[in-house]
């Protein structure tokens, strides 16, 4: 049974929800970039099939290109301006939602960490959970939120 999973900018004009079968695909990345664009520490992501998203309300857009190729188009609310999604030109059947703005974010655990080597040293992350030092290989984390899919 799929769940409904709602969530939203700061100031609650820029609201989304999408349909989720089984656990949220939560990882983290620590590079500079997700620290600047994020303000903070790491970048707390949740992978949403672009089709099962509906995003409501006013949003306004920021482009960056990525060093490894195509254009990831982010989705802020132009009144907060919290970064709410993004969603990059190659990969346009995933968005990438910002765990922070769910609007019950207590279950999210992340199936991976990635760019620990610019980790803040006092972020200890889970011996159990797969780490990369920089990006990992797309089919390899692909692989593990499938394998956190299943359960
Ligand atoms: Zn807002
Ligand atoms: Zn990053």
């Amino acid at each position: 049974m799929p769940t409904t999973i709602t969530g939203g900018c700061r100031c609650g004009q820029l609201r989304y929800r999408f349909e989720q079968d089984g656990p949220l695909l939560n990882y983290c990345c620590h590079c500079i970039d997700c620290q600047k664009s994020t303000a903070s520490a790491f970048a707390d992501q949740v992978i949403v099939s672009t089709d099962a998203l509906t995003l409501t309300g006013r949003n306004m857009t920021f482009s960056t290109e990525r060093p490894s190729g195509g254009t990831t188009i982010n989705r802020h609310c132009p009144d907060c301006f919290s970064r709410v999604c993004n969603a990059n030109t190659v990969y346009p059947a995933m968005t990438i939602v910002r765990g922070g703005t769910l609007d019950d974010p207590s279950g999210l655990e992340p199936f991976a960490h990635m760019w620990s080597s610019r980790k803040r040293s006092w972020i200890a992350i889970d011996h159990g959970v797969p780490t990369f030092p920089e990006s990992p290989d797309p089919a390899e984390f692909m692989r593990l939120a499938m394998a956190r899919r299943a359960g």
